[in-house]
């Protein structure tokens, strides 16, 4: 028995996690329930409020977490390969770098960095 703790035992990331996700097929996307930022992206507050090491962290960060192990580095975006800011389905999502993700998106930025990155490649 423990003496010093008080209160409730803090639950872990994966405890506050996966009730917020509706797991459905392996080839499914699996939405977050929970609260979504203003771009769409599901977050989870983690840390604590005791130390001010609390946060909000975006929910398919946490995914990659708990199916990798490590977090992704820092400054590397998450992609969604499916487009749906809300999944969670870790095998829909990659860690990749800023570039490759802005590469990757729809509009004229990823269109931009598309052509440039042909013509150094075409050596025009
Ligand atoms: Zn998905």
């Amino acid at each position: 028995m423990i003496k010093h703790m008080k209160g409730p035992i803090p639950k872990t990331i994966e405890d506050r996690y996966w009730p917020k996700v509706d797991v459905r097929g392996p080839d499914e996307c699996w939405p977050w329930k929970a609260s979504c930022d203003t771009y769409g992206y599901g977050q989870l507050s983690v840390g604590s409020t005791r130390d001010n090491t609390a946060r909000p962290v975006r929910a398919h960060r946490i995914a990659l977490f708990l199916a990798h192990g490590y977090w992704p580095k820092k400054g590397s975006h998450t992609d969604h390969l499916c487009h749906n800011p809300p999944c969670q389905n870790p095998a829909h999502l990659e860690e990749v770098t800023p570039r490759e993700n802005m590469k990757r998106g729809v509009g004229q930025v990823g269109d931009r960095i598309r052509a440039r990155d042909l013509k150094l490649h075409s050596g025009i």
